[in-house]
């Protein structure tokens, strides 16, 4: 369950980059921020399982966009 603060507008597909494994995640997103991380579970690598490194990926993104304009 996410809280409601943290409820996504939409949800991207995305591919965690920090290992050669290369699990398929999706990235939650609320107001042009990245604000949540869940594994993919149709992904033939991971079948939705992360590692804390994965799980933590919106938080990389988050700390990127306080310091860029990026957005999604
Ligand atoms: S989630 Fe973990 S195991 Fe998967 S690609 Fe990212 S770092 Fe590697």
């Amino acid at each position: 369950m996410i809280a409601d603060v943290k409820k996504p507008d939409k949800w991207v597909f995305w591919t965690s980059g920090y290992c050669s494994v290369g699990c398929g995640l999706y990235i939650g997103v609320k107001d042009g921020k990245a604000v949540y991380t869940k594994g993919n579970p149709k992904h033939d690598v991971n079948m939705g399982i992360l590692c804390p490194k994965g799980l933590s990926l919106c938080k990389s993104f988050s700390t990127v966009q306080t310091h860029s304009k990026a957005t999604w």
